[in-house]
């Protein structure tokens, strides 16, 4: 049996990685994303690094799985304000004439909610989902044991959930969502906005997420405020996901998810409690994602190596 190779596409850098169906890497390669070039060169690129790989290790490929930004028509990335170039770019028909094994496409937290389920927190558990709160916020679900990719994979966009149309503007076109309140970038837009009040921030010659997430754990109270703030609306969020889908756990990826001390994610559980409702609170066990850096890549990877063993598991509706 052959291994499968796992395309984690961002914004800056794609991960390609080369690696068996127990979930273990046997290598990785970066490339800095293109974002200039033609799909056609993209995806010559891609092709020749997996190849490479491929014979480096001597291996037969069995599958692909691209883990790919949003949105998404099935396989097609249509049009997205950083990858502009790329609209129409179709990762199934392109890798597949350039590899020869199928190719799985799913949107990135999708991806990584799979990579969770199979190699990470998620492990053993039938319904999930995944929360990534880095610059953006999104969202990946398991449910009864399989992927929810959405009619055109693009199921998950949680951070784009209208909490309060009053509240601030986010460029996807409305104001108030999870995004706008509890997202790196609000922690950042809010610490900035605050830098003279807060003891802490005062004088830094730099604020970001981070900034405020330290300046919350040393007690100062103008951090402690944003981050009460952002932990609500989130915990407010999730409460919804939780009524709605009943599941299991909860996963917390993500950079600011990953990265931030444990109290924040004590935080979002309490938040969540005050408004879901008991019978479901009482079930779900809220965990951090265990992949880090890796998320991206295995999620492409468990996303391959799902499908092609579970033929049934169709992620997006395939055209008829
Ligand atoms: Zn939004």
């Amino acid at each position: 049996m052959g291994e499968y190779l796992a395309v984690d596409v961002g914004g800056t850098k794609i991960a390609i990685g080369l690696g068996t169906d127990t979930g273990q890497l046997l290598e990785t390669a970066i490339l800095k994303t293109p974002a200039e070039k033609a799909p056609q060169d993209v995806l010559d690129q891609i092709a020749d690094q997996a190849l490479a790989m491929v014979h480096r290790h001597g291996v037969a490929l069995e599958a692909v799985g691209v883990g790919s930004p949003g949105p998404l028509d099935g396989p097609v990335l249509l049009k997205t304000s950083n990858l502009s170039h790329w609209e129409g770019l179709n990762w199934e028909t392109g890798l597949n004439t350039r590899l020869h094994v199928p190719v799985y496409v799913e949107n990135d937290a999708t991806a990584a909610a799979v990579g969770e389920w199979m190699f990470g927190a998620g492990k053993g558990t039938r319904d999930l989902v995944y929360v990534t709160i880095s610059t953006g916020i999104g969202a990946g679900f398991v449910v009864n044991g399989r992927v929810m990719s959405g009619f055109r994979g693009n199921a998950g966009e949680f951070g784009h959930l209208v909490l309060d149309p009053a509240g601030p503007w986010c460029p996807a076109g409305h104001y108030g969502c999870v995004e706008s309140y509890a997202s790196g970038s609000a922690l950042t837009r809010e610490g900035r906005r605050h830098q003279k009040e807060s003891p802490y921030l005062d004088g830094k010659e730099s604020v970001d997420a981070k900034t405020v997430l330290q300046g919350w754990m040393r007690d100062d109270p103008v951090c402690g405020q944003i981050v009460d703030a952002a932990t609500e609306r989130l915990g407010r969020g999730l409460s919804y996901l939780i009524d709605l889908m009943n599941p299991e756990r909860i996963i917390v990826g993500g950079g600011v998810g990953v990265n931030a001390p444990e109290r924040y994610l004590t935080m979002i559980e309490s938040y969540a409690r005050q408004y879901a409702l008991p019978a479901m609170m009482a079930v779900v066990q809220f965990r951090r994602a265990q992949l880090g850096e890796q998320s991206g890549v295995m999620g492409a990877l468990a996303v391959a190596i799902n499908r092609q063993h579970n033929p049934n598991s169709l992620g997006h509706a395939k055209e008829s």
